[in-house]
């Protein structure tokens, strides 16, 4: 959700992606499922969907528990978020900061959501689209020396 900017496993997938990241901009609430959800939906007609494999549930595992420890609640299946601009900033703040990407070892997109993090989030589509990044500390020097 921090770094999708339109690219996935499939047409049918990025089209359904971005519907739903423009949901989630306008406001729409965030029900936490166990296993596949609305974002997974393209995939499970495949009967080899890696949705319902051990590796996804320990990886969904890694990222509920990085996630709930920065934002210091249990995220947990029912559990109801809205992602707004103030959630948004504190997983990006966390994601830069490598506290939520435990669930990311081994991920054939890691350089992908590496760069984009990188670059401040530019062109993701879940969220405001001027939410800014986290101030590093070299510009924090910079700003107070002026
Ligand atoms: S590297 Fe993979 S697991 Fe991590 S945020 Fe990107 S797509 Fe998700």
């Amino acid at each position: 959700m921090l770094t999708f900017v339109g690219e996935g496993y499939s047409p049918a997938f990025t089209a359904n992606y971005r519907r739903i990241a423009e949901r989630l901009s306008a406001g729409e609430e965030i029900e936490i499922v166990h296993g596949p959800d609305d974002i997974c939906a393209p995939l499970l007609a495949d009967a080899d969907a890696h949705c319902f494999r051990q590796s996804v549930e320990t990886r969904d595992q890694l990222a509920a528990s990085d996630v709930g420890a920065l934002l210091g609640m249990a995220i947990v299946e029912g559990l109801v978020i809205r992602p707004d601009a103030a959630f948004l900033a504190k997983l990006r703040e966390g994601f830069s900061k490598h506290s939520v990407r435990g669930a990311c070892s081994g991920c054939e997109w890691s350089s992908l959501c590496d760069r984009i993090a990188t670059e401040g989030f530019d062109g993701v589509l879940v969220g405001p689209a001027r939410l800014t990044r986290p101030e590093t500390a070299r510009e924090t020097s910079a700003r107070r020396m002026g």
